[in-house]
Order: C-alpha cells, then sequence, then structure tokens
C-alpha cells in the first residue's frame, strides 16, 4: 500500500503556521524547531515541509532538491547546537517509523537528540 499522507497531524499544522513552535533553523524546504516534551538538553525536530510520513517515504518520493535541503539543514542544526561529533561530543539521531517503530506524528521528522550521554541504542522490549 502506499503512504497516505494525513494533513491534520501536528506537524502539518505547525508548516501551515496553526500551531506556535519555538524554531530553530527554517530553510527553503525544511523547518527545524524544539520538540514540546524534550528527552535531553538538546531536542530538535527536523521536518521536511513536503507530505512525507516516513523516513523511507521521503527518501523514496522527495525531490533530490528536498533531500539536499534537508540533509543541509541537520549538519547547520548540529553545528548550531554544538552537538557535533568532532568540536562537540555528539548526539543520536532517531527516526522512528509506524507502528513497530512507534511512531506519534505521521509526519516524517529526524529526533537530533544530545546535551547528555545517550545509553546503548536500543532498550530492551518490553
Ligand atoms: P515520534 O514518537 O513520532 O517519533 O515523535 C513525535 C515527537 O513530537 C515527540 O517527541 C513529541 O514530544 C513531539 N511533539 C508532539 N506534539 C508536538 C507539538 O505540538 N510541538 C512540538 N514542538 N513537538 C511535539
Amino acid at each position: 500500500m502506499a503512504y497516505a499522507y494525513d494533513d491534520q497531524n501536528i506537524f502539518a499544522k505547525i508548516l501551515r503556521g496553526e500551531i506556535p513552535n519555538k524554531t530553530v533553523l527554517e530553510t527553503e524546504h525544511t523547518l527545524a524547531f524544539e520538540d514540546i516534551r524534550p528527552q535531553a538538553p538538546v531536542h530538535v525536530l527536523v521536518i521536511p515541509k513536503g507530505p512525507y510520513v516516513t523516513y523511507d517515504h521521503f527518501c523514496e518520493a522527495a525531490s533530490d532538491a528536498e533531500i539536499v535541503d534537508f540533509s543541509r539543514a541537520v549538519a547547520a542544526v548540529c553545528k548550531m547546537m554544538g552537538v557535533t561529533a568532532d568540536i562537540g561530543e555528539g548526539c543520536r539521531f532517531i527516526s522512528n517509523a509506524g507502528e513497530h517503530g512507534v511512531q506519534e506524528v505521521p509526519h516524517y521528522h529526524l529526533h537530533v537528540l544530545g546535551g547528555r550521554w545517550m545509553g546503548r541504542m536500543l532498550a530492551k522490549a518490553e
């Protein structure tokens, strides 16, 4: 089944300006903003402005320009937040997808988490 995008999701509303956000960076195709329930001192969500549900959907359906813009925006956010692994102390990139990935908001987003040690990659499933 092809991905169906629900334009009533919370990030679509943020992109339309219907809900406020604490913007970290905005580019032509990408928005980065602070997570409302931060799980680390740095917790930024980076989203494409286009209607993509998951990372794989974005990779398959987005234009080259959108993918490049998004990737460069991620790099810029990491630099701005001081969490690059060269000068800073690194970070964790997470992108949840679908039911098993425990995705809450069905608009593709990359979590950038940093400012503390992140622990092992996966906790034991409960
Ligand atoms: P997911 O579980 O889908 O990977 O992550 C969704 C994230 O969106 C969660 O970390 C949650 O705190 C965040 N979030 C949910 N609603 C809002 C909102 O209205 N504003 C912001 N800034 N973040 C939100």
